[in-house]
């Protein structure tokens, strides 16, 4: 669907690489943590729209990782469990995980889950989101206005379909930052604005409101 911001918290450098690399391939915003605690210090300090969580982490593994965030969070989270135990995933949903993936598992259903659970989040469990003239499917991250395709780049998609999930609330760009750009990238602050820009021209001037000095809106 996006380009949100996950965490990865994962201690096999393979796989945390690959599931990194995969999941930026998506378009989503990939910070990563190879320890418990690291990944503890992440999940509290950013905002994340969810996290991949292995179970087994040294200094703080998955469980105690997750029953302190979930003094101060609800951020999804999806375990990844090393066996195919029923008391670990009993375990898991029990302590706050929303969902679970036994390793291995295949890369593509990872995606689906996550992808889930986003949407679950954000009190949504459709794929399609109806602005007036304009229609955003979630799952192939196309856009239609009055019925005809309209191409945006993927950060142009990112910011609508946040904004979108949003309706109603004001989103400060500080949030847009937040969730379409991970800790490795530098850019320029104005390009939030210069992608809302574009988006006006391409779907009407109208759809997204400026609040001064506090962001941006679609109204509902
Ligand atoms: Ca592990």
């Amino acid at each position: 669907m996006t380009a949100m911001r996950i965490l990865v918290v994962e201690d096999e450098p393979r796989l945390l690489r690959n599931l990194a690399k995969a999941l930026r391939e998506e378009s989503y915003a990939v910070d990563t943590a190879d320890a418990g605690d690291d990944g503890l210090y992440k999940a509290e300090n950013y905002d994340y729209d969810a996290i991949v969580l292995d179970v087994m982490l040294p200094r703080l593994d998955g469980w105690e990782l997750l029953a302190r965030l979930r003094k101060q969070k609800r951020t999804p989270v999806l375990m990844l469990t090393a066996r195919d135990a029923t008391t670990d995933r009993v375990r898991g949903l029990d302590n706050g995980a929303d969902d679970y993936l036994v390793k291995p598992f295949d890369l593509t259903e990872l995606l689906a889950r996550l992808r889930a659970l986003i949407r679950r989040s954000a009190g949504d469990g459709r794929s399609e989101i109806e602005l007036g003239d304009i229609a955003l499917d979630t799952r192939s991250r196309s856009v239609t206005r009055a019925g005809e395709a309209v191409t945006l780049t993927a950060r142009e998609y990112a910011i609508l379909e946040y904004l979108a999930l949003h309706r109603g609330e004001v989103v400060s760009r500080t949030t847009l930052y937040e969730h379409l750009f991970d800790e490795n990238d530098d850019t320029l602050s104005n390009l939030v604005d210069v992608h809302v820009f574009n988006l006006r021209k391409k779907l009407g001037q109208q759809l997204i409101a400026t609040r001064r000095g506090q962001g941006y809106c679609i109204e509902t």
